[in-house]
C-alpha cells in the first residue's frame, strides 16, 4: 500500500524481479486491496484546497477554472475581495491550483514537495 489509504501499487518498488515475483506481488497487493474494500464502510478525509488570502490578487482565474462552482471571488471580512472555497463542493481536483498566477491556492492533502517526494520514491530504482 502507498502512503494514501486505498491506493495500492503492484508490484511494490524493488519487490519483483521476474514474472513469477511480479505475479506473487500482484496477488498480494490484490489481497490487501480486497481486505480494504471489504470493510463495508470507508471514511475518508475530505480533500479540499485552501487559499492564502495574503497572496490572492482576486483575478478570478480559479473561479473560471473550477467545474464544480466550488471557489468564488467575493468580499471577506477585512478584505476587499478574496477567493473563497466552498469545502462541501470542492473535490480537490486541483484545477484552480494550476491556474493561480500567485500560488495562493494550496492542495489540501499533499504539498508539491510531498507529491514530488512520493513520485521520486516510486520511480527511482535502487
Ligand atoms: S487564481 Fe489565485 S490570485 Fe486569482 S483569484 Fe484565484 S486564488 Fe486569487
Ligand atoms: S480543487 Fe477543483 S473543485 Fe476544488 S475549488 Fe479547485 S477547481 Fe474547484
Amino acid at each position: 500500500m502507498s502512503r494514501l489509504p486505498g491506493v495500492f501499487i503492484c508490484p511494490p518498488k524493488g519487490k519483483a524481479d521476474g514474472h513469477q515475483q511480479a505475479l506473487i506481488s500482484g496477488l498480494a497487493g490484490a489481497g490487501k486491496a480486497a481486505t480494504f474494500l471489504s470493510q463495508g464502510r470507508l471514511e475518508v478525509a475530505p480533500i479540499t484546497v485552501s487559499v492564502d488570502p495574503s497572496l490572492c490578487r482576486y483575478c478570478g482565474r480559479c473561479e473560471a477554472a473550477c467545474g464544480f462552482g466550488a471557489i468564488q471571488v467575493a468580499p471577506a471580512p477585512g478584505r476587499y475581495l478574496v477567493a473563497q472555497v466552498n469545502e462541501v463542493r470542492c473535490t480537490g481536483c486541483g484545477a484552480c491550483v494550476a491556474v493561480c498566477p500567485s500560488k495562493a491556492i494550496s492542495p489540501g492533502l499533499l504539498t508539491d514537495e510531498q507529491v514530488a517526494a512520493s513520485l521520486e520514491a516510486l520511480l527511482v530504482r535502487d
